[in-house]
């Protein structure tokens, strides 16, 4: 998977941070040596890494701390911002012209992938946004090019439109956009000409191209396997034609993802879009934010830190307060958060994330460790429907029972049975906290 060895380091980097009550400025400095190292490892441009330690280091010393967050969770959340911002933030949008057809000219190296992101991208643009697209063979010199993408378009049941070979890319591209304003096509993806190298007869015969047709996008394919080179073909091609956006394939692939993060800051191109496969389906938008908990193979961890900060899962909260406050919080419900504590990180440092929960006694000693997830899961799943819902029948005779039925030990159901009356007698207690909250505002 790509930045698997990234997405270790940092985790591990954070790991030792996360739960930090304090964070001094040595621990800062401890933290940013290690991430430099990893980002550096992963090929990021050293440049980027820079600015980037430097930027996390100034927010994490002088920091806000907010209430709903330790300060070890705020300097990951700021970890987080800060990656999210080196990829352009926002997700950026493909451009749409009011004065169709809109012209997306496609330039990039031979091997990045083109002329099939062409195809992909041709694809995209009518299924998720129901347009009308027609593709344009533009690349007159790579032998099988034009067949190429006339198979792409036969596939995906697309028009190509060709000249074949003994025509100037200029002409091609000319009577191409004609074409597609007779036909009504509202947009006109040209697949140019690409070399090995960059080298001046290309840029000269890409700049005519568009100087010709004007594009509203000129995006660049590159292939994120090749690192810092891509980035450098990246910079070359933005100084040359001046790119809109950048599409990064091969990310299904091994990629250690030192492109994926440096293009943006080298070049103040976005990465527009990125490439997961052969397949013409494999083509996504790219979100910043998501790549950045991608990379820092903790989506987990942020979307708890996430909802604390904003209480975003307001449904879900409701209902689980609703069921603490009338104590009606079941075996059951406890068995369907373990589900989701899965996907969502361990269910004490949720509990710990609620506002509030600090001032909860025992709650630091309410340790629900991952790895019994499975076990505690197999015990409330050996309880009758009546011992779930009334866990204060079950006696020694029921609890041996139970014990067999789940392959684990007496004192394991005790041990879990205990655990969610403490689990019971803290939310009552904390529910009583959040409604005070609420009574001042301090909630949304
Ligand atoms: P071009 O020379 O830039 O037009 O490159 P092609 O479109 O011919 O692609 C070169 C090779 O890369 C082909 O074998 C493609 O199937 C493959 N390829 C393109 N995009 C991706 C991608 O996102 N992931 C993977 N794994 N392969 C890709």
């Amino acid at each position: 998977m790509a930045f698997e060895g990234l997405a270790d380091r940092l985790q591990n980097t954070i790991q030792k941070i996360r739960g930090k009550g304090k964070v001094s400025e040595a621990d800062v400095k401890e933290m940013m040596r290690e991430v430099r190292l990893a980002l550096l490892e992963a090929d990021v441009n050293f440049k980027v890494v820079k600015q980037f330690v430097k930027k996390v280091s100034e927010r994490a010393v002088g920091q806000d701390v907010m209430k709903s967050l330790t300060p070890g969770q705020q300097v990951i959340k700021i970890v987080k911002e800060e990656l999210t911002e080196l990829m352009g933030g926002e997700q950026s949008k493909i451009a749409v012209s009011n004065r169709p057809p809109t012209v997306i000219m496609m330039v990039g190296l031979q091997g990045a992938g083109k002329t099939t992101t062409t195809g992909k991208l041709a694809n995209l643009l009518r299924k998720k946004y129901n347009r009308n697209p027609m593709l344009v063979a533009a690349d007159i010199y790579r032998p099988a090019a034009i067949k190429q993408l006339e198979t792409l378009g036969k596939q995906i049941n697309m028009p190509v439109f060709s000249l074949g070979d003994q025509v100037s890319p200029v002409e091609i591209a000319k009577q191409a956009i004609a074409k597609a304003k007779e036909d009504h096509h509202d947009y006109v993806l040209i697949d140019t000409a690409g070399r090995l190298h960059v080298d001046e007869s290309l840029m000269n015969e890409l700049k005519d191209v568009k100087d010709l047709t004007n594009p509203d996008e000129i995006f660049l394919v590159v292939d994120a396997m090749t690192g810092q080179d891509a980035v450098n073909v990246a910079s070359s091609f933005n100084e040359q034609l001046g790119l809109t956006g950048v599409v990064l394939t091969k990310l299904d692939g091994d990629t250690r993802g030192g492109a994926a993060l440096s293009i943006r800051s080298v070049t103040e191109t976005p990465i527009k879009f990125i490439g997961l496969g052969e397949k013409l389906d494999a083509i996504e938008a790219f979100h910043p934010e998501r790549m950045a908990q991608r990379i820092l193979g903790m989506g987990d961890v942020l979307s708890l830190i996430e909802k604390a900060q904003a209480n975003v899962d307001e449904e879900k909260a409701k209902e689980l307060e609703k069921k603490m406050r009338t104590a009606s919080f079941t075996l059951d419900d406890f068995l369907e958060q373990l589900g989701q504590v899965k996907t969502m990180g361990p269910l004490d440092e949720l509990l710990k994330m609620m506002p509030g929960a600090n001032k909860v006694k025992g709650l630091n000693n309410l340790k629900i460790d991952d790895k019994q997830i499975a076990h505690v899961e197999a015990i409330i799943q050996s309880m009758t429907q009546e011992e779930k819902s009334q866990p204060e029948i079950i006696n020694a005779g029921r609890r041996k029972r139970i014990a067999r039925g789940s392959g684990r030990t007496v004192p394991e159901v005790n041990r879990l049975l205990k655990q969610f009356e403490e689990m019971k007698k803290m939310m009552k207690q904390m529910s009583g906290m959040q409604q005070k909250g609420k009574k001042k505002g301090g909630l949304k």
